[in-house]
């Protein structure tokens, strides 16, 4: 494990690299820069080996979690595993080294791999039609919410409001916001579902939307959607769908059958991208009929061949004169594209069927094994995740939820997420993901279970975790704020 900074490792003169003699005539930086533009001082660069760069890098490689090392059961993430044959399809010459300038009739399959996902995606959702520009959940729901902005626009409408739920995702008060609209939450009643009654008191036409994600953030299904889309809809208001976590509901039920106008997915959570270390992500955008001519440009459009003709033809269509315009540089994030395609594909429509079938097995047998040990504040079948509460334990021996979440690390597991949704106090936000193994499931049980009993016996043991990791508990504002980025061992300065 490394031990020093690279920078730290550094020798004068050490090199990674020997290169032949220059056959060239050589020329002065000076010559070729003019002076302005060149630095004063030398770059303060780490001379190292490249095996030094190689052991120091493998190292901090190594510090890392993922899914890849182990369970990974961070609630509202879908930290799935992610097959490795989408990774080495994106990865085709084909598509990898493809120029978004290259001309149409050199990018055709291309376009058409992007047609037929869009294609997918509508079905899979119901939905009309669908921009795959987005390039995260939060990206998509700007775009929705842009959309939606632009339709009332076209109908002479100023609406000011959206609804969101109390127990929405932060990112969903975030979009609306920054889009110009009045953000107000409606409440949840004790079933975990949004209240009706509290709806029905902030619905009004200057309502733009209600977004909500169904299943909710409790991993809870909303019941009274139907009821929900008929209030909205008759307040002349759209209904957003996020859909970041759609490994509930593949293949199970539409959002657009539901009544949503609009929707978002991630597919760096649902279809198979790796994700959560800050790397490509695409929140494709599907919408309703009416929303159709408001997509961003360029749409993909298909000139089926005729018969006895050649191939069909794809082409951009950059003439939507209704268009918010552009949301992204070119096309979008186009190698998740390529492995969603993949995944969609390998699977088919049993395929994804069974994949949400076995997110919300796998999350309900857990749910059921670990409610003898926690509190479980809404008691009844899950989708693919569930929300438990360490009040409990709060209250017995002032074992938080945080505690709980940094002793899992001590058995080499993800902590879950905590402190979300806002309406559950000390929450416990688990996602098993349709991936995992019964083994690897009981293997998270039992060391909960261990956990909840030694909060009760050994409560300090709980509070001072973890132990084995490389560096114990932090004080978490000082690490985010000042991060001291030097390891030492057992060290537990920030
Ligand atoms: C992850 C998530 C988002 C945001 O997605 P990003 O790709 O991180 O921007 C939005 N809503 C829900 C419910 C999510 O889980």
């Amino acid at each position: 494990m490394p031990e020093s900074l690279i920078f730290e490792l550094s020798t004068p003169g050490r090199r990674s690299y020997s290169l032949p003699k220059c056959d060239v005539p050589e020329k002065r930086l000076d010559e070729l820069i003019p002076k302005e533009f060149l630095r004063e001082t030398e770059p303060n660069l780490p001379e190292v080996s490249e095996l030094d760069v190689v052991r120091h890098f493998t190292g901090l490689s190594q510090l890392n979690h993922g899914v890849d090392t182990n369970f990974y059961p961070l609630g509202s993430c879908t930290m799935k595993y992610n097959p490795k044959v989408n990774e080495e399809i994106a990865s085709l010459d084909g598509f990898s080294r493809l120029h978004p300038y290259q001309p149409e009739e050199l990018t055709q399959g291309m376009l058409q791999l992007m047609y037929e996902l869009e294609r997918w995606l509508s079905e899979i959702c119901g939905m009309a039609g669908f921009s795959l520009q987005p390039a995260a959940g939060a990206h998509g729901e700007l775009l929705g919410l842009m959309l939606i902005h632009a339709y009332h626009e076209s109908q002479g409408q100023k609406k000011k409001r959206v609804l969101v739920p109390d127990s929405a995702h932060g990112t969903n008060p975030a979009s609306a916001a920054r889009c110009g609209y009045r953000v107000e939450q409606v409440k949840s009643n004790e079933d975990g579902e949004v209240d009706i009654d509290s709806l029905k008191s902030a619905i009004s036409d200057d309502v733009a939307a209600l977004m909500l994600t169904n299943p909710n953030t409790l991993g809870l299904f909303e019941t009274q959607v139907i009821q929900m889309a008929e209030i909205v809809h008759e307040a002349g208001g759209l209904l957003y769908y996020d859909g970041a976590n759609a490994n509930a509901i593949l293949n199970i039920c539409r959002p657009g059958d539901m009544g949503f106008d609009v929707v978002h997915l991630n597919l760096h959570k649902t279809f198979s991208s790796p994700h959560g270390g800050g790397g490509p992500g695409a929140g494709p955008v599907g919408v309703c009929e009416k929303l159709l001519p408001f997509l961003p440009v360029p749409t993909i459009v298909k000139n089926s061949a005729k018969s006895g003709q050649g191939g069909d033809i794809y082409r951009l269509n950059y003439d939507l004169p209704k268009s918010v315009g552009k949301i992204r540089a070119f096309y979008g994030n186009v190698g998740v594209l390529v492995k969603a395609y993949a995944y969609i594909r390998t699977h088919g429509a049993d395929g994804l069927y069974h994949i949400s079938e076995n997110a919300i097995i796998n999350a309900n047998y857990m749910m059921t094994k670990l409610k003898k040990y926690y509190n479980l504040p809404y008691d009844r079948t899950c989708m693919h995740e569930f929300v438990l509460s360490a009040d409990k334990q709060k209250k017995q021996n002032d074992v938080r939820a945080l505690d709980i979440a940094k002793r899992l690390l001590d058995y080499g597991y993800h902590a879950p997420t905590v402190y979300f949704p806002l309406i559950v106090p000390e929450a416990l936000m688990i996602e098993p993901t349709e991936t995992e193994s019964k083994e690897t499931l009981d293997g998270f049980i039992e060391k909960m279970i261990e956990i909840a009993q030694e909060a009760e016996s050994n409560p300090d043991a709980v509070k001072q975790s973890p132990k084995s990791t490389p560096v114990s508990r932090l004080d978490e504002v000082t690490a985010a704020r000042k991060p001291n980025l030097k390891y030492k061992k057992n060290s537990t300065a920030p």
